[in-house]
């Protein structure tokens, strides 16, 4: 009991700002967020947030400087970090976009820099760098990330300095369809996180066994049984590499802790995280502060993974990672899509059309208004609109 609540703060410290892991989404920086699962600051809602909401995003909070931000005017400033990226990919992220074009009438644009604010360090914070590779890695900072000099001191290869995505030619992975994949990577750009991690769609299967970091509340569409780590393609390296740190560590505390890490590589995300494992894209995220969630679950949504995300990069034969929870869907098996959703439409536009106002509004949670009659609905229905209230709300 005791090493598991240590292990709970060590893991939930290594969530990362990137939506995406090795494969099919690439490793999520370490960073330092709330040192514990917080799902329950329900009392936070204000006036203004709408309950009929569908997101599951970054919240718009202006003037925080410690949180992710959404792009200013509506507009992603971009570049191509070099010109062979310029070339492999520039025809597939115009494709991407299309497949968003229902955000045009809405006033959202995407602007490509010179060359020389492509350079600038001045400008790096607030400009999205592209990066291409031809091995099927994809991920992107949620919105326009926080840069911390602290942590760009610590770890000056990893450390995030401004809007990133990496992008791939690689075909079979994902989506099966490489402009629907950097689709959804637009999606994380805009402030959009995985639908299959919010953490009120999961139920934990079993009392016995590990215990999951997920709410008890909320209508279920994953069951954690259901979630086949061991078809994950890194699964065995991963595991073999943390086995070898365990077998050498003479430090009997840390070996514990270690041990513990091992064990829970497949139920928390922040462990998956902190070793790079693409289980950090499955799992459900622990602290959704910060965070805008969903009222309904979105099945048709781009930021959905398929069934057969991480199992491999050979399209319809990879192996299988998670199915829906039994009679949750009329079918099991999710499957893939090759365009945003409305309601991926509809979060965008809200995200960035009716942004909440800071925290230091007075919360609706102490009178008899028709507002806290409407709060007092969704609690007892288990419908959350958003959660919590620490520093670095992310989401893998
Ligand atoms: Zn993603």
């Amino acid at each position: 009991m005791h090493l598991f609540s240590i292990l709970i703060f060590l893991l939930a410290s290594a969530e990362g700002v990137f939506g995406g892991s090795r494969f099919w989404e690439a490793k999520a920086p370490n960073k330092r967020t709330n040192p514990r699962p917080d799902y329950s600051a329900i009392e936070t809602i204000n006036a203004t947030s709408s309950l009929s909401k569908r997101a599951f995003s970054i919240e718009s909070r202006p003037g925080q400087a410690e949180l992710p931000r959404i792009w200013p005017k509506k507009t992603i400033r971009y570049c191509f970090e070099n010109s062979q990226g310029h070339d492999k990919l520039e025809g597939l992220f115009r494709s991407a976009i299309e497949l968003w074009a229902q955000l045009n009438r809405h006033g959202f644009k995407y602007e490509e820099v010179s060359d020389a604010e492509c350079k600038s360090e001045d400008k790096r914070d607030s400009v999205l760098h592209i990066h291409y590779n031809d091995y099927g890695r994809f991920s992107t900072t949620l919105g326009i990330p926080v840069v911390d000099a602290q942590e760009i001191a610590d770890n000056p290869t990893t450390a995030v300095r401004g809007p990133t995505m990496h992008l791939s030619d690689k075909e079979g992975v994902g989506q099966e369809n490489t402009p629907a994949n950097i689709a959804h990577e637009l999606g994380h750009a805009w402030g959009l996180a995985h639908e299959h991690q919010n953490p009120y769609y999961w139920e934990q299967s079993s009392i016995t066994g590990p215990s999951w970091s997920v709410p008890m509340t909320g209508k279920k569409y994953f069951e954690t049984d259901d979630f086949n780590c061991g078809n994950l393609e890194d699964h065995y390296k991963i595991h073999k590499s943390v086995q070898v740190l365990i077998d050498t560590e003479v430090d009997l505390r840390k070996r514990d802790i270690l041990q513990g890490e091992y064990n829970n590589l497949c139920v928390l995300r922040g462990v998956a995280s902190k070793y790079g494992f693409s289980a950090a894209d499955w799992l459900p995220i622990s602290n959704t502060a910060n965070m805008v969630i969903d009222a309904q679950f979105d099945p048709d949504s781009i930021m959905l993974y398929p069934s057969q995300a991480g199992g491999g990069d050979n399209g319809a034969n990879r192996r299988v990672i998670m199915k829906y929870k039994k009679d949750s869907m009329p079918d099991q098996i999710i499957p893939i899509r090759h365009r945003p959703s409305n309601m991926d439409v509809d979060r965008i536009v809200a995200l960035y059309g009716d942004p909440a106002p800071s925290t230091l509004e007075v919360p609706h949670n102490s009178g008899s208004s028709e507002f806290h009659n409407r709060l007092k609905d969704a609690r007892s229905s288990g419908e959350f609109s958003r959660a919590g209230d620490t520093k670095d709300g992310t989401c893998g």
